[in-house]
């Protein structure tokens, strides 16, 4: 190696040591950073908790305590703390309302004083994923369901495949509340690709629950928010899968193919469907192009509107 180079070696070597030891040290002089805790009282002995980016909700009552998704073993120590300086009742349930890790790790601090519920179809999911700090389910439920204890109806319904096949919703008749975890964001365009959702059952249970009585919807991530997001999510929906439509028929896929010609059967179904999607994101932009993330998420939701029509109806037409 030529000398300049090995000096200007031996200098970055030392420059790259002094980083690591300067970040190390930075990184172990940091205060383990502290999640931040709350919890609101939504109605009479319903309260929401919320544990950093998560949420959940939990009721009590004279007969005892309906917790429902644990998140972690560290959040479901604080969630149990906080129910403990209102009631020292039991918790009689932990409900699960689906099967993701990120939501129902850690109810092991409910083991042996509560009945852990989920829907039917979190049993095998639960079990597939193999992760200890995740108590099975011992009470399994069908698609419509009613819990009660001490004076308060919990409704658990399965609207199908809807960011996971094992999704409950909660709906608290009395107090008109409902809680979706992850189907419904309080914020922002609906996720991506809408990765983990029948589009169909989506679409309807949707429109179902716009004839429910929901004054407060708690989304498991960010603050609960309330109806207005249900309907701006189905309309959203609704007019993308209209637009597509549209778009679809004025720009056909044999129009496509005169355009871009020969090419393999991916970057021909690739193209088409970003192109119809590009068009129905600039349809929709005077309606909904406020909506945070409209051009990233938007356009994945457009995509996934044209690829349910292209497979679901048109393609096998
Ligand atoms: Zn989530």
């Amino acid at each position: 190696m030529h000398k300049s180079l090995r000096q200007f070696a031996a200098i970055t070597t030392r420059i790259v040591l002094a980083t690591i030891s300067l970040t190390t040290l930075v990184l172990l002089s940091l205060p383990a950073l502290a999640v931040e805790t709350s919890v609101k009282k939504l109605a009479p002995g319903v309260y929401h908790f919320r544990y950093g980016f998560h949420s959940n909700l939990f009721i009590v009552t004279d007969e005892g305590v309906i917790a429902t998704d644990p998140l972690s073993p560290d959040a479901a120590k604080a969630c149990l703390a906080e129910i403990r300086k209102i009631t020292d009742k039991p918790v009689r349930y932990v409900i699960y309302s689906h099967d993701h890790t990120d939501h129902i790790a850690g109810g092991g601090v409910y083991e042996g004083q509560a009945k852990f519920v989920a829907h039917r179809n979190a049993f095998e999911l639960i079990k597939a994923r193999g992760i200890d700090e995740i108590i099975a389910p011992d009470l399994l439920v069908d698609n419509r369901h009613t819990l009660e204890l001490g004076g308060k109806t919990v409704q658990l319904v399965h609207f199908g495949r809807i960011e996971s096949a094992s999704g409950l919703a909660l709906y608290l008749p009395e107090d008109k509340i409902l809680m979706w975890v992850d189907a419904v964001r309080s914020f922002g365009a609906p996720y991506r690709y809408l990765e983990g959702y029948d589009w169909l059952e989506f679409r309807n249970a949707l429109q179902e629950l716009q004839t429910w009585e929901i004054e407060i919807l708690i989304p498991g991530h960010g603050p609960p928010t309330d109806k207005s997001r249900l309907v701006l999510f189905a309309n959203y929906l609704q007019h993308m899968q209209t637009a597509a439509e549209k778009e679809m028929a004025a720009y056909t896929q044999a129009r496509h193919s005169s355009i871009i010609g020969r090419v393999n059967p991916e970057r021909y179904f690739d193209t088409y469907i970003s192109e119809i999607a590009r068009r129905v994101i600039e349809k929709m932009r005077p309606q909904y192009g406020d909506i945070g993330g409209y051009d990233d998420w938007g356009t994945k939701n457009a995509e996934r509107a044209v690829v349910f029509l292209l497979h679901e109806i048109l393609f096998f037409d």
